[in-house]
């Protein structure tokens, strides 16, 4: 059954600065990977621009008010909201383009147009807080995904997997306290933000931290998943998965020292998708977050979305 791919001009026009690591070129190399043959079953579509309403679900109401009136005119100079994360004139239509993609795959997947969906989106949304932009993050989009199934359709239970080398700390920080929803994260412990200590396991369990350390590779986050993620994806049984999909794990990737392989994002979307088989149908909507190294991006998304085809 078809995967959607959603993306859009305006989430390549979004430019944090001159030599930001999130840079335009990283969806370039994310798009430009999945414009052959190999991938021509992709059905492509615009992300479509999220209502404010939406957003606010997840995030303070003066809080996004303060982000899109800041929104710099084209030509103005950047905005920057923390010491690594900055506006461009694209910015405020990338965050509610990104936020967008997600609901709207939200909508075809429920309507049975598609199996599953990958939003190859910028700026990334993990670490955006309720009121607060950080780590290259204005709205975090999982959480707007997750926020609008249960409003829209009445889920009871929303799961997030996070296998962005960081922790998601907005999205652990929108869920923690609500047994509806279900957030399963690996990532490189000590790193930025700090957060994603095992002993961070919400309300009833429904966080789930799996910190690595500083260069593990294939085999430790391998049993991440095997021995604690999945097992508890399994138990808490979601009615949709999204994933929240950062490739900065890779071994190449400069921003982080974990080692995983191309190899492993082939074998963890198989796994997740063989959950959400069990659970939801193979219901996965999945969104770019992090990846820094531009190949390595590049065939770590190949792996992934034709992963994401061959279910
Ligand atoms: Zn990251």
């Amino acid at each position: 059954m078809t995967t959607l791919l959603y993306s859009h001009a305006s989430c390549i026009e979004h430019n944090p600065g001159e030599f930001h690591p999130e840079s335009p070129d990283r969806l370039r190399a994310v798009m430009s990977g999945l414009d052959n043959e190999e991938f021509e079953h992709l059905e492509h579509l615009e992300a479509p621009i999220i209502d404010v309403d939406s957003i606010k679900r997840v995030h303070q109401s003066e809080y996004v008010e303060r982000i899109l009136d800041n929104v710099p005119q084209e030509g103005e100079v950047h905005v920057r909201l923390d010491p690594d994360t900055a506006m461009s004139s694209a910015s405020g239509e990338a965050a509610r383009r990104a936020a967008g993609a997600i609901v709207n795959a939200v909508d075809q997947i429920v309507d049975g147009k598609a199996k599953n969906a990958f939003c190859a989106v910028r700026p990334p949304g993990h670490h955006a807080e309720s009121s607060r932009a950080m780590g290259f993050c204005l709205f975090n989009s999982a959480a707007i995904g997750a926020f609008y199934a249960r409003a829209k359709y009445g889920m009871e239970r929303v799961a997030v997997i996070d296998f962005d080398v960081h922790h998601g700390n907005g999205t652990q920080h929108s869920f923690e306290m609500d047994p509806g929803l279900f957030y399963g994260s690996s990532h490189q412990f000590p790193a930025y933000p700090g957060t994603g200590s095992s002993d961070e396991t919400g309300v009833d369990g429904n966080v789930v931290n799996v910190p690595l350390p500083p260069g593990a590779g294939s085999a430790e986050f391998r049993a991440a998943y095997n021995d604690s993620i999945l097992p508890k994806l399994r138990r808490f049984d979601p009615e949709v998965l999204i994933i929240s999909a950062g490739f900065d794990a890779h071994v190449d990737d400069p921003l982080a020292q974990l080692q995983v392989q191309t190899i492993d994002y082939s074998w963890v979307t198989e796994e997740l998708l063989k959950a959400a088989d069990e659970c939801c149908d193979g219901h996965v909507i999945s969104l770019l977050e992090g990846g820094y190294n531009l190949s390595a991006l590049t065939a770590s998304s190949q792996a992934h979305v034709r992963a994401l085809m061959a279910a």
